[in-house]
């Protein structure tokens, strides 16, 4: 999965970064809000990893401009407190999950997988290659409902 990693403390986003690519996944790391936004922009993210305290532009902001804009790609948001408060706000700015700082990076892997497999996309039927098989299949939740004939 490409996935848009949102973190301006250097050795956080590292860490991160080397966590989720060793977990074969391709990582962009945006540093700022300003950044990330212009990332959402020209890119087709199949998951946002976003920190609350940025510069430039807080990460809700930047969750409230991607749903204004639109997008329903998954966005887990990080944030630095146990509070309550912090939780909601990122739940109503359009936040799918969160984790709270510090997390053991196997929960952060389970929530990320969690966030993709809800396909929330219109349930329309799509074309899919996948190895030998090309067809079209109603995607569902779980993905190609096809069975393999052998
Ligand atoms: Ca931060």
């Amino acid at each position: 999965m490409r996935i848009l990693l949102v973190e301006d403390e250097p050795s956080g986003a590292r860490f991160i970064a080397k966590g989720l690519r060793e977990a074969k996944h391709a990582v962009d790391v945006a540093t700022d809000g300003i950044a990330a936004s212009r990332l959402c922009q020209e890119n087709d993210y199949d998951a946002v990893i976003l920190d609350v305290m940025l510069p430039g532009k807080d990460g809700l902001t930047v969750c409230r401009d991607l749903r204004a804009a639109g997008s329903d790609v998954p966005v887990l948001m990080l944030t630095a407190r146990d509070a309550v408060e912090a939780r909601v706000q990122g739940l109503d700015a359009g936040a799918d999950d969160y984790l709270t700082k510090p997390f053991d990076f196997r929960e952060l892997l389970a929530r990320v997988r969690a966030l993709t497999r809800r396909d929330r996309r219109p349930l329309a039927p799509e074309r899919i290659e996948v190895g030998p098989w090309r067809s079209t299949w109603p995607l569902r939740r779980s993905g190609p409902t096809a069975a393999r004939s052998n």
